[in-house]
């Protein structure tokens, strides 16, 4: 068998590479080993209005978008809050089992062709050149599949990155995360995310619960380092906030999944391959969302490979293009962004608590209330940095870096 691109997922970076392929006419591939596509879901599926703009995904068909949000509440470990009120709905959530299946169909619509309940096992190396993958089908034979240009887009296990000699994310820059659907949420506005911070209850990164309109809800933790099970429990039972409002709350679906926080790797391309999405840690270090990134990444890894296609030249010096295209694009706002993840797991809880009330009190959230970019932090910093009502609030926060870094 053979395809002229072969992709490894049927996640949403797979599914968009494959619909940008197939769109400019190159016979592509997709093998996904579950059965079926965005089965099991892990992600809150938490995403940019503007970015999905941007990428011809808005407005998304019914069904598919759950809320719209134009509010965030931050919460310390001991309840106090600093409230965001945005001027119009700037994120909204997706079902993602849905939304991953609408991309798949946008592919299969373009031409593109799935194979299911395949498990590609490892790639075809020969001359140095990766052409192709060996694949155990639903009969459990090992097939092999040629190809010109492999784009592995795998996730988080990174095992084929591994194979062709590239470097994956470190264990160090992983989070461990648990999401899980819940019902019967109380005091919780319905266009607004719940942001619960301080290393108490997720030591690393922070807790989270995205209402939908029908009083059920997306609640996940992530944590650096214990167990995110443990942490969630005790958010429950303890969180002066979240206790409460979760009080009632009935479990109908609980996940456990990693997130790659260290940023965009450094080569995610060889001979005849390229990678992205979460393999690649194409992931904002502060939010751990990947959707929008991965999704970005795998435009400009189609744009590169049928380009390369074209010219008959899918060597690694060809392909290097799409590095350098993904670093344009984000890799400014990706390190903004690891080093404001770093700066926040520096701080104690009681200073993260004192940022909160500070904030509260010098306006600060007058200064976010026109924010529509939430995907490129550091752009959007450097605007709401430059707003004297976040004067303040800037040098408190310099005086707290340069504390921790002295
Ligand atoms: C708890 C949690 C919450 C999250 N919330 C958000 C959020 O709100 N917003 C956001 O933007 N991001 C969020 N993320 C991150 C987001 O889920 C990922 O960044 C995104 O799913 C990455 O897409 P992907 O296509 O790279 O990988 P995946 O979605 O993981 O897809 C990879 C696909 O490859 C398949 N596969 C793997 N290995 C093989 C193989 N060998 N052969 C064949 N198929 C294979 C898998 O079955 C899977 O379908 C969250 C993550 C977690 C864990």
């Amino acid at each position: 068998m053979q395809s002229t691109v072969v992709i490894v997922g049927g996640g949403p970076a797979g599914s968009f590479a494959a619909y940008e392929l197939a769109k400019r006419g190159v016979d592509v591939s997709v093998f996904e080993e579950h059965s079926q596509i965005g089965v099991p879901s892990h992600c809150a599926g938490h995403l940019s209005i503007k970015s999905l703009k941007n990428l011809g995904l808005y407005p998304l068909p019914k069904g598919v978008l759950e809320n719209e949000f134009s509010g965030v509440n931050f919460y310390s470990s001991n309840g106090t809050k600093f409230a965001v009120c945005l001027s119009k709905p700037v994120t909204c959530a997706v079902n993602r089992e849905l939304f991953d299946k609408y991309l798949a169909e946008k592919a299969q619509a373009a031409g593109a062709k799935y194979f299911f309940g395949s498990h590609v096992s490892s790639l075809i190396v020969e001359d140095d050149y990766v052409k192709g993958i060996h694949v155990i089908n639903r009969e459990r034979l090992k097939v092999p599949v040629e190809a010109k240009v492999v784009i592995d887009a795998e996730g988080i296990s990174a095992r084929l990155l591994r194979q062709v000699g590239l470097s994956p994310f470190s264990r160090d820059s992983l989070v461990y995360a648990v999401e899980a659907e819940v019902e019967n949420v109380r005091n919780v506005e319905e266009n607004a995310v719940e942001v619960y911070m301080g290393s108490n209850y997720a030591p690393g990164f922070y807790a989270w619960l995205i209402p939908r309109l029908d009083g059920t809800a997306k609640l996940g933790l992530a944590v650096k380092k214990g167990s995110p099970k443990d942490f969630l429990e005790r958010l429950l039972r303890k969180h002066p906030v979240a206790s409460n409002q979760l009080r009632d709350a009935k479990f109908l679906r609980v996940n456990f999944h990693a997130i790659p926080i260290g940023g965009l790797i450094k080569k995610a391309y060889g001979n005849g391959f390229l990678a992205v999405g979460d393999c690649a840690s194409q992931v904002k270090p502060t939010t751990g969302g990947g959707v929008i990134f991965g999704v970005s990444c795998a435009r400009i890894a189609a744009e590169v490979a049928s380009q390369a296609l074209k010219i008959g030249d899918v060597s690694a010096t060809s392909l290097k293009l799409y590095m350098k295209r993904v670093q344009g694009a984000f890799g400014f706002d990706s390190q903004i962004m690891l080093r404001l993840r770093n700066f926040f797991n520096t701080l104690s809880d009681e200073q993260l608590d004192n940022v909160l009330r500070f904030a509260t009190k010098t306006g600060f959230a007058s200064a976010l209330r026109n924010i529509e970019e939430i995907d490129f932090q550091g752009h959007t910093l450097i605007n709401v940095f430059m707003k004297p009502s976040a004067y303040a609030t800037l040098v408190y926060l310099a005086y707290l870096y340069m504390s921790a870094n002295a």
